[in-house]
C-alpha cells in the first residue's frame, strides 16, 4: 500500500468505473482528490486496476461544466457537425438557475400538453446510483406519461437479460465472480476481462493457478489465453454453431443430468431435436474450432463437478445476441451447474451500475424490480403507489427512441448522464436525430458530444462528489460518497430531477438521498432487509437477503423464479449476422473498449495518466492483414462501411483475427459508432457492435 501524507479528507466509496463494483478509499486534500486505494471489499480484496486507481482526476478537470447552459437562438442544429471545433459561445449562453430550469421544464411539459406523452423519452444513465435511476424513470413515467426510458443497458446486455428472463425468471447473476475460485471449470466467452473488468480476471487466474480448467472462447486473442487450458479463438459470429456443438456433444455421449433435468427444466427434448444437426464435424468448419477440441471443451465443462460460464458484450452485441445466451442457459440447465457454489451463469455487467439502473426500472418494459409494464395488476398497484395513471404499453428502447425521433413521433427529450451521439451505433443517424428535436434537456458533467445539441445543459454531480447506492455485476449493493465538493454552480442530480418534476406538475419532496433509497425499498422486494442503515454499517449487502440477515450469493439452489419454478431451455438456431463481408467490405469490423478508456471516453479521456497511455484513436488490425493491405503500423487509415469512413492510427495486433478490424468505441476523433450496424436483435433491441462489413485502405488514397 502507498502510504499518503498530504490529505485532508478521507472518503470510503466505491469505483466509478466497471460493474466489478471495487471498493475505494479517496485521499482528497483542499478539495482536490489526490490518490485513490483499494479497500477489502467483497468483490475485490483491496485490489484496483489501472482506471479505479489513476482514473480520478476528470472530475477536477477544468473541462467541468459550471454554470447552466442555454442554446443561442442562431445557433444552428445540425447533426453532422465536428463539436471539437465549435466554440462553447457559438452555441450557448450562460443562464440562471432560474431561467434553465424553467426553459428545461416548459419545453418538455408544453410537448407532453400538445403530442401527449408518447412524445416524450428519456436517457438516464449506468453511472448514476440506484437512487436517481428511480427518480428519473419515476419522473418519466408519472410525470410525462409514457414509459419511453431507457439507458445503456439497452447497448450491452440487454439481450442477455432478456434469454435469462425467458430462461431463469432473473435477469441477474446467478453467483458471483468470485465463485470461480469455487469451480473447477470456468468458460469465458466473448468477455475480455483483463481490459474490461481486471479486478475480476485475477480471480479467473488465480482459479486456473489453482488447478481449475480455464477455458476462454473469444475471436480476438486476450491476455487471458495465456492462463487458460483452453483458448478458442473462433470466427466471428459463430457462437451459436459452437455453442450447440457444445450441447450435442453433451447430449450424444450422454453427459447432462438427467436426474436435474427431471426435476428442474424443460425444453430439453426440444434442445435434443434442435442440436442433432449441430456434431462437432458438421460445426467445425463454420466456427473454425477442430471438431475434437470443441468435443474436449464440452466434455470438460459437463463433466466437471462445478463449472460456471462468465460472457461479456461478445455474446450480447448481435442480431443473435438471446440466441447466444439461450445456448449458455441451455448447457447449464442440462449439465445441472446452477444454483450450488461454482457454478451459474454470469453475465459481466459493464457499468458501475448497469445492474441497479436496470433493477430500478430504468427499463421500458419493467417498473422497478422487472415488473412488466403491461400487467394490469402490477401496474394497479405502481398507479396506487404513485397516485397516476400510468401509461400502459411498453416504451421504446434506445435505438428505437432514435428511429421515432426521425419519424416525427418522438419531440422531446430528456437525457441524464447518458451520451447516445458517441455510443448509439449509425452515429450521424443518432446525432441527426438528436438535432431534429424540438427540445433537448441534458444533464451530465461535460458539453459530452450528445450535450451539444441541446437546448438546456444542466450542469451535474461527479460520482466523487455525490452520496448513493450503486449495484455491482455480483448483485452486491455499496455505497459511494462525495470525497469533494462540486464547481461552480454544479447541483446534485438527484436534486435536479425532483425539480423538474415539481415544474412538470409533479409533487415531489424527499428529504435527502436515503429517503429515496426507503421509497425504493417500498416496491423492489429485492431490497427486502436490505435498509439504509445495514448498508452504512455493512458497507456492502448482497441481495436477495433473507429475513435473519443471511445474504443469498448463489440463488436458484431450489427452484428458479419462474411460473413454474423450472428453468427453460429455448433451442437456438444458427443465423448470419445481418450484414456479412462482400466483395466491396471484405472485411469484419468489430468494436469494443480499452483496458485505460472507459466507454465513450468523457471521464477516461480527461483523467491524465488513463489518456497519456492510450492518447489516440487506432484501429487495430493482424500484421498478416496489414501487410496485405500494403499500409504499414502506424500510418493514418480510412474504415468504411456503409453508414460511413472514419480515420484512425493503424495498430498492428496479433490478437485480432485475419479479415477482421477492432476499432475502440472511446475515441472522439476516430468515432467507431459513425461505422457501426444499428439492426436490431429482435428481443433484446441491442445493435449488432459485434459485427458489419467494412473496407479498409489508406487515409491518403481517400
Ligand atoms: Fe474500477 Fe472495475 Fe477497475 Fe475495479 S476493476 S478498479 S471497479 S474499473
Amino acid at each position: 500500500k502507498r502510504v499518503v501524507t498530504e490529505f485532508d479528507k478521507v472518503t470510503d466509496s466505491v469505483c466509478p468505473f466497471c460493474g466489478v463494483g471495487c471498493q475505494t478509499t479517496v485521499y482528497s486534500k483542499d478539495n482536490k482528490i489526490v490518490l485513490v486505494d483499494g479497500r477489502d471489499g467483497p468483490a475485490n480484496e483491496n485490489r484496483l486496476c489501472v482506471k479505479g486507481r489513476f482514473g480520478f482526476d476528470y472530475a477536477m478537470s477544468k473541462d467541468r461544466l459550471t454554470k447552466p447552459l442555454i442554446r443561442r437562438d442562431d445557433a444552428l442544429k445540425r447533426g453532422d457537425i465536428d463539436m471539437r471545433f465549435m466554440q462553447v459561445s457559438d452555441v450557448f449562453r450562460e443562464a440562471t438557475w432560474e431561467e434553465a430550469m424553467e426553459r428545461a421544464a416548459t419545453g418538455l411539459t408544453r410537448i407532453r400538453d400538445e403530442d401527449g406523452g408518447g412524445a416524450i423519452a428519456g436517457f438516464g444513465s449506468a453511472k448514476g446510483s440506484n437512487e436517481e435511476a428511480y427518480l428519473f424513470q419515476k419522473l418519466i413515467r408519472q410525470g410525462f406519461g409514457t414509459n419511453n426510458v431507457d439507458h445503456c443497458t439497452r447497448l450491452c446486455h440487454a439481450s442477455s437479460v432478456a434469454a435469462l428472463l425467458e430462461g431463469v425468471g432473473s435477469g441477474a447473476v446467478s453467483a458471483p465472480f468470485m465463485d470461480a475460485l469455487k469451480s473447477d471449470c470456468v468458460i469465458v466467452i466473448g468477455a475480455r476481462p483483463g481490459q474490461n473488468h481486471p479486478v475480476a480476471a485475477t480471480y479467473f487466474k488465480q482459479a486456473a493457478k489453482q488447478g481449475t480448467k480455464l477455458i476462454v472462447m473469444d475471436p480476438r486473442g486476450q491476455e487471458l489465453m495465456r492462463h487458460a487450458s483452453h483458448g478458442l479463438r473462433f470466427k466471428p459470429g459463430t457462437d451459436v454453431a459452437l455453442l450447440n456443438a457444445m450441447l450435442h456433444v453433451i447430449i450424444e455421449e450422454k453427459l447432462y443430468d438427467q436426474q436435474y433435468i427431471q426435476a428442474n427444466v424443460s425444453g430439453f427434448e426440444a434442445l435434443k431435436e434442435k442440436v442433432k444437426d449441430f456434431a462437432p464435424e458438421a460445426m467445425a468448419e463454420v466456427c473454425g474450432i477442430a471438431a475434437d477440441v470443441i468435443r474436449d471443451v464440452a466434455r470438460i465443462y459437463a463433466t466437471s463437478e462445478r463449472s460456471i460460464i462468465f460472457w461479456g458484450m461478445g455474446i450480447s452485441q448481435h442480431t443473435h445476441g438471446t440466441d447466444n445466451s439461450r445456448c449458455l442457459i441451455a448447457l447449464a440447465l442440462i449439465t445441472g451447474h446452477v444454483g450450488r457454489p461454482g457454478t451459474g451463469l454470469h453475465p459481466l455487467r459493464g457499468q458501475n451500475n448497469v445492474q441497479g439502473a436496470s433493477d430500478a426500472g430504468l427499463i421500458p418494459m419493467f417498473f422497478p424490480d422487472y415488473r412488466s409494464v403491461e400487467n394490469v395488476d402490477i401496474r394497479g398497484e405502481m398507479e396506487d403507489f404513485w397516485g397516476r395513471t400510468l401509461d400502459p404499453k411498453k416504451g421504446l428502447t434506445v435505438v428505437e427512441i432514435i428511429d421515432a425521433i426521425h419519424e416525427g413521433s418522438i419531440k422531446g427529450m430528456y437525457v441524464m448522464g447518458e451520451n447516445p451521439a458517441m455510443s448509439d451505433p449509425d452515429q450521424i443517424h443518432a446525432r441527426e436525430a438528436l438535432a431534429k428535436l424540438d427540445h433537448l434537456v441534458v444533464q451530465d458533467i461535460f458539453l459530452t458530444e450528445t450535450a451539444w445539441h441541446a437546448d438546456v445543459v444542466l450542469p451535474a454531480s461527479a460520482h466523487a462528489e455525490k452520496l448513493g447506492t450503486y449495484s455491482n455485476t455480483n448483485r452486491q449493493v455499496q455505497i459511494g460518497r462525495p470525497a469533494i465538493d462540486m464547481p461552480g454552480e454544479a447541483r446534485q442530480d438527484w436534486e435536479l430531477i425532483v425539480e423538474l418534476a415539481n415544474r412538470s406538475g409533479l409533487d415531489w419532496s424527499y428529504d435527502g438521498v436515503p429517503a429515496v433509497y426507503e421509497e425504493m425499498r417500498q416496491v423492489m422486494a429485492s431490497l427486502n432487509y436490505i435498509s439504509w442503515d445495514r448498508l452504512e454499517a455493512n458497507e456492502s449487502v448482497t441481495y436477495p437477503s433473507k429475513p435473519d440477515g443471511e445474504e443469498q450469493w448463489v440463488v436458484f439452489d431450489d427452484r428458479f423464479p419462474t411460473a413454474d419454478g423450472r428453468g427453460r431451455i429455448v433451442p437456438a438456431d444458427l443465423r448470419a449476422p445481418d450484414e456479412v463481408p462482400d466483395e466491396e467490405f471484405p472485411m469484419v469490423l468489430t468494436t469494443g473498449r480499452l483496458l485505460e478508456h472507459w466507454h465513450t471516453g468523457s471521464m477516461t479521456r480527461r483523467a491524465e495518466v488513463l489518456d497519456a497511455i492510450e492518447p489516440e484513436g487506432i484501429a487495430a488490425m493482424n500484421p498478416r492483414e496489414i501487410a496485405r493491405h500494403g499500409l504499414q503500423a502506424g500510418e493514418m487509415i480510412a474504415v468504411e462501411t456503409r453508414r460511413g469512413t472514419i480515420e484512425a492510427v493503424l495498430r498492428a495486433d496479433r490478437e485480432v483475427a485475419d479479415g477482421m478490424v477492432f476499432i475502440p468505441f472511446c475515441f472522439n476523433e476516430s468515432p467507431a459508432n459513425r461505422l457501426t450496424n444499428p439492426m436490431l436483435d429482435p428481443y433484446g433491441k441491442i445493435p449488432e457492435f459485434k459485427f458489419c462489413a467494412a473496407k479498409v485502405s489508406a487515409a491518403s488514397m481517400r
